[in-house]
């Protein structure tokens, strides 16, 4: 069984048994074993002179006192006299208090002639009380702890400087900068930490399986950056620099410390320091704040690394997006052109066939044959949905040119509404219905004819079309409250509700098992639309999927 290990400690010892020897009362074991304590003991009279009544001879060899009898010498004499008042006032305070003072790692002076000299010592001072209660003697029980309290002076010195070096380093984790500058800024820190002129970081690198030293201010000038420059670096060699990298070894001589470079488990070589300041070299304390000034450094590099990894991600994301922007933009363009060219050729010949058409149907001709006349009310409206789609794709490239312009003029919509439904009552098929119910009132806006011919055409085009299974398609032209409507009603095959904003967008279609044949371009209701606030109105839709939907046109009426 291993024993805790104060009770090896010596001034404890004699701490707690020095006052119960004392109850035992026999003087000649009293005193051998105090004689034999390794810690100092010395019995004082409670005078405030604090005569020394006994003392043993540990105690004895620290006095300075050569030859001369210590019995009965005031103890403060004994002391150097800067700590003179603190023995007088630490007695005084246990005689008064009449308990045990303890104190641990008073310095004291070793000369009266040397501030310099410093020693340490633990002390405790136990109050003996006579039969009265009031205290008579204090023996006192000390131990010099001056290599102890050197050491760890010491010790707060290494930790002292190794937080100042991972404070410092980190400094740097936040600096801008490429590797080679930002690798000058910590060899100058540790440079400074650990008093050396040259501080090198040896990279490693694994896909060679070599080390080099980093430029860096701190460290080897160019020709020596050339030697310092590939060396082998294996796991198991015998090389100094193989062996800090791999095995964790630091490296001590005279004029250089070597401490490996890694973060947790990542190799990423090693830190040298070369040529000290002081003259007796390097310290064991240089070692340590070079070992945390590597770590913490170690930690910077890597979360460089990741930044800069995360700088060239984000880079080579923008440049890929720079190119897709640039691509889009070059494809709209690309269909602007193709629009205006498009629309452009198909205008002329519609224009021709369109002109034999009327021709015909006004006889200018001549007179048409049986077979002919019947159809031909259907070949105008076909006609004039292919005039009307070729209008769409010409008003769409002007409104992407900006060179759409208004004609705008006083109209009675309910003209607009009723040319429109009149045109298109051909293409309506068996089981369909097209109603339109027109306000016996005028209806007077002030817009651009065509423009708003162009609209309705389009609302009660789509509802004749997204209808394949017939209903009744109800066309109102209405002036309400301030503003004119007209509203296409169809029972078709309606829009579901996350469709609804993609409709009025440009080639904005849906299509589905039902509407796949159909033939459209998916600019109508876009056009419509913003034709629609160029009057300072508006395209509006109500729909239920299956069920139908209504269009509305409101414009805001003119007051005369
Ligand atoms: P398109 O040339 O395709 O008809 P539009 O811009 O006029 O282009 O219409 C866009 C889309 O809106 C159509 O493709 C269709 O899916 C839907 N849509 C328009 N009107 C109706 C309607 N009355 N009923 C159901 N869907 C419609």
């Amino acid at each position: 069984m291993s024993l805790p290990s104060h009770v090896y400690d010596p001034l404890r010892i004699a701490s707690v048994l020095s006052p119960a020897i004392f109850s035992l009362g026999d003087p000649d074991l009293l005193v051998e074993l105090l004689n034999s304590n390794p810690a100092g003991v010395v019995l004082v009279e409670a005078d405030p002179d604090l005569p020394i009544v006994y003392c043993n001879e540990t105690f004895h060899r620290w006095a300075p006192l050569r030859d001369q009898p210590i019995l009965g010498r005031p103890l403060p004499e004994l002391f150097v006299w800067a700590d003179r008042n603190t023995v007088r006032s630490t007695y005084r305070q246990v005689i008064q208090s009449r308990m045990p003072v303890h104190r641990r790692s008073v310095p004291y002076h070793l000369r009266a002639d040397d501030e310099d000299a410093v020693g340490y010592w633990s002390a405790s001072h136990y109050p003996l009380r006579g039969p009265r209660g009031w205290v008579t003697h204090v023996l006192t029980v000390s131990v010099d702890v001056t290599d102890q309290a050197v050491g760890e002076a010491r010790l707060q010195d290494t930790q002292h400087r190794a937080l100042t070096a991972l404070a410092r380093i980190a400094k740097h984790l936040t600096a801008a900068g490429q590797a080679p500058s930002f690798l000058d800024e910590l060899s100058a820190t540790i440079g400074e930490l650990v008093a050396a002129k040259r501080v090198s970081f040896w990279l490693y690198d694994a896909d060679t399986e070599t080390i080099s030293a980093q430029p860096a201010r701190l460290g080897f000038n160019d020709d020596e950056l050339q030697l310092a420059s590939g060396l082998p670096c294996r796991a198991g060699g015998t090389g100094a620099l193989e062996r800090v990298v791999f095995d964790d070894l630091t490296v001590m001589r005279g004029a250089e410390v070597v401490v490996p470079w890694k973060a947790g488990e990542h190799r990423l070589g090693a830190v040298g320091a070369y040529e000290s300041i002081r003259p007796s070299g390097f310290t064991n304390e240089d070692v340590r704040a070079l070992q945390a000034a590597a770590t913490a450094a170690a930690l910077v590099w890597e979360n460089r690394q990741a930044d800069d990894a995360v700088a060239d991600l984000r880079e080579r994301e923008a440049t890929n997006l720079r190119q897709r922007i640039e691509q889009s933009i070059q494809l709209e363009q690309l269909k602007t052109d193709f629009l205006k060219l498009a629309s452009h050729e198909l205008r002329g010949p519609l224009a021709v066939v369109r002109g034999y058409v009327s021709m015909m149907e006004d006889g200018t001709l001549g007179q048409v044959g049986k077979g002919v006349a019947p159809v031909l009310p259907l070949l105008r409206a076909k006609l004039d949905e292919m005039n009307q789609l070729i209008n769409e794709i010409v008003e769409t490239a002007r409104l992407e040119d900006s060179a759409l312009e208004l004609q705008v003029q006083r109209l009675d919509l309910r003209d607009v509404v009723q040319a429109s439904v009149h045109a298109l009552e051909p293409l309506t098929g068996e089981g369909l219905e097209l109603v339109a119910r027109i306000a016996s009132r005028p209806v007077p806006v002030v817009g651009d004819g065509s423009r708003l011919r162009m609209i309705v055409t389009n609302l009660v085009h789509n509802a004749i079309k997204y209808s394949p299974q017939g209903g009744e398609i109800r066309v109102t032209c209405t002036a309400e409250d301030g503003m004119a409507r007209v509203a296409v009603r169809d029972q078709g095959v309606g829009i579901s509700p996350q469709d609804r904003d993609r409709l009025f967008t440009r080639f904005g279609r849906i299509v589905t098992r039902e509407t796949a044949g159909l033939p459209g371009t998916g600019l109508g209701l876009y056009l419509a639309r913003d034709l629609a606030r160029r009057h300072g109105g508006d395209v509006t839709l109500e729909s239920e999927l299956g069920r139908g939907s209504t269009f509305t046109l409101s414009l805001p009426l003119s007051s005369s």
